[in-house]
């Protein structure tokens, strides 16, 4: 599950956070996978599928996850909206009538009451052909196949496209238990800081006479790299390409590494918790990715700390963060 804040993700949870959207709803495509339209349309590439992306996002709880309803779609057309059917459990025939049989009981013989009556007013068994009385018969209820003669006490259930008319067992068809995401308070919250340690980033390098983008992307060998800032000083040339992580991990330093080299600028990693994890943090020394960690006040500071080795700094700053969400809540 990636755990980064891609500009793609930053820019669904803006327009989440605007009211544009309220929530994000799912619908089933054409091809039977569910699908977000309101988050699609934001992500790049290499964000990956809108439902993994929403899923992470609640994981992290800046997103709640709400139940909506279960959709079973058809594994012939893709179309959803199934509905119920019974069928023949020996042929699969949707043409089965429940009507009521005689049954012989020391035999077996099952048929309609029309087929036990002999000429004389006897009851003659159509299996064994032997004479029954009455109380040796047993009158059943049963489900019996128009197409193959087949009976059943029970019918058995299954769905059938609205689409299609293609018949399947419910666990043949597609399930797809469809949820819709909203902010969790901490999110919304959260969003506001990874926005605003980009703003401080470019206001840092605007100062520095650079001309900066957020959210934008790079590249002049035709492939568009997403980034959340790029700067470009003209005089010397200067390039820097910045990225902004609650927690940077490994994957978020190599990445932004990757995309500076691309492009011969140099990279900026801002952390907005003031960690980053020890892996990230050897990455970020031996490639010369500068770090620095977002501070309360909205300064960009070089001081940070680093996951597994300093415990204690990283659970006062939890602390902190904690009290500072129960005051806005
Ligand atoms: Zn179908
Ligand atoms: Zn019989
Ligand atoms: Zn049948």
């Amino acid at each position: 599950m990636k755990r980064m804040a891609t500009p793609g993700v930053l820019r669904l949870l803006e327009e989440l956070a605007d009211g544009t959207v309220e929530e994000f709803s799912p619908v089933i495509t054409e091809d039977g996978g569910v699908s977000y339209p309101d988050v699609e349309r934001h992500l790049d590439a290499c964000d990956g599928d809108s439902y993994s992306v929403l899923e992470s996002l609640a994981h992290r709880e800046i997103l709640y996850r709400e139940f909506q309803e279960k959709a079973y779609v058809c594994p012939e057309c893709g179309a959803d909206g199934m509905t119920y059917t019974t069928i023949c459990a020996e042929c699969g025939s949707q043409n089965t009538i429940e009507q009521e049989l005689l049954e012989h009981v020391e035999c077996g013989g099952l048929a309609p009451e029309k087929q036990f009556q002999a000429a004389d007013g006897e009851y003659v068994c159509p299996e064994c052909e032997l004479a029954v009385r009455p109380e040796q018969t047993e009158m059943l209820r049963q489900h019996v196949c128009q197409t193959c003669g087949a009976s059943a006490a029970g019918s058995v259930g299954a769905l059938q496209c609205r689409e299609c008319a293609s018949v399947y067992e419910p666990r043949e068809a597609i399930e797809w238990v469809l949820y819709s995401y909203g902010f969790e308070q901490h999110g919304r919250q959260w969003l506001t800081t990874q926005l605003s340690a980009r703003q401080a980033l470019a206001e840092m390098l605007a100062d520095r006479g650079f001309a900066v983008d957020t959210d934008t992307v790079v590249g002049n060998d035709g492939r568009e790299r997403p980034v959340h800032l790029y700067g470009e000083e003209e005089l010397l040339g200067d390039r820097v390409v910045g990225a902004v992580h609650e927690r940077p991990d490994h994957d978020a330093v190599e990445r932004l590494h990757e995309i500076a080299a691309a492009v011969d600028a140099r990279s900026v990693l801002v952390s907005t918790s003031g960690t980053i994890t020890e892996r990230a943090e050897e990455f970020a020394q031996t490639h010369s990715v500068g770090v620095v960690s977002y501070q309360q006040d909205g300064t960009l500071q070089r001081e940070y700390t680093t996951a597994t080795r300093t415990e204690r700094p990283s659970s006062v700053f939890e602390r902190l963060t904690s009290s500072v969400r129960r005051q806005l809540n």
